[in-house]
């Protein structure tokens, strides 16, 4: 049976060329990155040393300023408990998005009940943050402002730019979660004000398990994993090299490709759009079309449950919600974020596109949307809502 993968935002195979560059580091070099007395851990380290700065190359960041961790969620966690307990002099206040990713939800609530005051900031309908919200929302206690780059769901894409202006310009730090667009749209620490961002591998075609947190010079973090001292303290345990490898070699393929990348992706999911408009009734777009990634698209069918075109959809991988939380029948908390009833959200699919499409592979999905809708609505009992 003809499959085709459209989960981008949940995870990316990795790119043969990334496995590529990695496989050495698995067997024949396989020092510690931290064993400083032979060969082994030099080769190691160099290797190391290389993926830190296609790291930092594609954020425009000194390489000094890359800490590895196990992927995005654990460099949210870091970012802002490490940020929240090393600043808890300067205030007692946090301030983030209601739609942001449960990794960065879960920690400001974790920290909210240790004594930190929250404010979740409510976007508009479109998912974009509105800046005199943001800005009245800054107390003189404000410690961190923590705003997504691209959201995961509906793939709206943040103005971080004037969000980190304002943010420096009212002395509070600036975290932001850059996991979807990092690698795909540009993102420069410079140009967006970041103190501090999280990025991670497996959604750039690299392998899993693999992150990074960029810390401006001069910010200071509590660490979270406390042991040898790896990363200047900021995060222990020896290196994940064979990944760290792959996430640097993925970083580097795509600073040279992300821009004809991110048109031919583009192109490919407003392909998907047109078809789906011009064949079905009661199809919208969840979030801003103009602010988004090349590779997202959350659409809604009216008097479709979305749980049941997915089950009607073996052989076409999209997701109802965050994959995360897909597993739990609730609507997704994005989707009401920006207003939908949760009918609607649960109305609701998101395709995520990528490098590895081609024209064949939408078409292929297109249609068989298209069928399983219609087929799906005609078995609708009649009198019931198209809600
Ligand atoms: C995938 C994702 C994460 C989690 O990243 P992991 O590396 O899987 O821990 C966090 N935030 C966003 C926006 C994501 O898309």
């Amino acid at each position: 049976m003809r499959s085709v993968y459209l989960d981008c935002q949940a995870t990316t195979p990795v790119d043969p060329r990334v496995l590529e560059a990695m496989l050495p580091y698995f067997a024949e070099r396989f020092g510690n990155a931290a064993s400083r007395g032979h060969r082994f851990g030099w080769e190691a380290e160099k290797a190391v040393d290389r993926a830190r700065r296609q790291v930092a190359e594609l954020a425009g960041a000194d390489p000094r300023e890359i800490v590895f961790t196990s992927g995005a969620t654990e460099s949210n966690n870091l970012a802002l408990k490490g940020a929240a307990e090393a600043y808890r002099n300067r205030g007692d206040h946090l301030i983030a998005v209601t739609t942001e990713h449960h990794a960065v939800v879960d920690p400001v609530r974790h920290l909210e009940r240790m004594g930190w005051r929250l404010t979740m900031l409510q976007p508009g309908p479109d998912g974009l943050l509105d800046l005199d919200r943001l800005a009245a929302a800054i107390e003189p206690a404000t410690v961190v402002v923590s705003v997504m780059h691209a959201n995961n769901e509906i793939g709206v894409v943040q103005p971080i730019a004037a969000i980190g202006a304002l943010c420096r310009q009212r002395g509070v730090l600036f975290h932001s979660d850059a996991a979807q667009s990092f690698g795909k749209i540009p993102f420069d620490v410079d140009a967006a004000a970041v103190d501090l961002a999280s990025v991670t591998a497996h959604k750039i075609f690299g392998p899993k398990g693999v992150g990074a947190l960029y810390v401006r010079r001069r910010v200071e973090l509590a660490a979270q994993m406390d042991g040898g001292g790896h990363e200047a303290g900021m995060r222990s345990g020896t290196l994940n090299v064979p990944g760290i490898v792959g996430f640097g070699a993925a970083c580097a393929i795509a600073r040279e490709e992300m821009a004809e990348e991110a048109r031919r992706v583009t192109r490919l999911r407003d392909r998907l759009l047109a078809r789906l408009t011009a064949a079905l009734e009661g199809v919208a777009v969840n979030g801003s079309l103009e602010s988004r990634l090349p590779g997202n698209l959350n659409v809604r069918f009216a008097g479709i449950e979305s749980s049941a075109l997915v089950t009607a959809l073996p052989d076409v991988a999209v997701s109802t919600g965050s994959a995360c939380s897909s597993a739990i029948p609730e609507p997704s908390h994005v989707l009401l974020a920006i207003g939908l009833s949760p009918t609607e959200a649960r109305s609701s699919i998101r395709f995520g596109l990528g490098r590895f499409h081609s024209e064949e592979d939408i078409d292929f999905a297109a249609g068989r949307v298209i069928e399983e809708v219609t087929r799906l609505r005609t078995r609708r009992p009649a009198g019931s809502p198209m809600g």
